[in-house]
């Protein structure tokens, strides 16, 4: 399968690890829109929140976005995580992954 992600959780594609276990990868984004900008994704491969069902590991994928955050420091000022999926929110990699964002304020609603 020809999967960005994939190549990253096996290690084919380097990356910045900052959290794992045994289903779950985070690395950082190479292109971060913030001061922390984590990308958290499941290990199994699934390709967004369209094609979950529960076989999924969700619960871990969650967990783990808060121990990111825990790592990275964000608890004291705040975080967001953003899941973009399909085209309207600008998916471009289609394995799920949750953005960490964080490290300076953020307006709401997103751009
Ligand atoms: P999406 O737009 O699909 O929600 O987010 C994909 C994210 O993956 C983007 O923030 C982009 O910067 C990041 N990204 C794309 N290619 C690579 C890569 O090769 N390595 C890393 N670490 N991040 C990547
Ligand atoms: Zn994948």
């Amino acid at each position: 399968m020809d999967c960005l992600f994939c190549k990253i959780i096996e290690g084919d594609v380097p990356s910045s690890k900052v959290f794992e276990n045994e289903s779950v990868y985070a690395f950082r984004d190479i292109n971060p829109q913030a001061p922390v900008h984590v990308i958290v994704v499941p290990k199994k491969h699934v390709e967004g929140m369209h094609a979950v069902n529960e076989d999924n590991d969700l619960q871990s994928l969650m967990l783990a976005c808060a121990e990111v955050a825990r790592i990275e420091g964000l608890e004291r000022n705040g975080y967001r995580l953003v899941i973009n999926t399909g085209r309207d929110a600008g998916q471009t990699i289609f394995h799920l992954h949750v953005h960490v964002l964080g490290g300076r304020p953020m307006s709401w609603p997103p751009g």
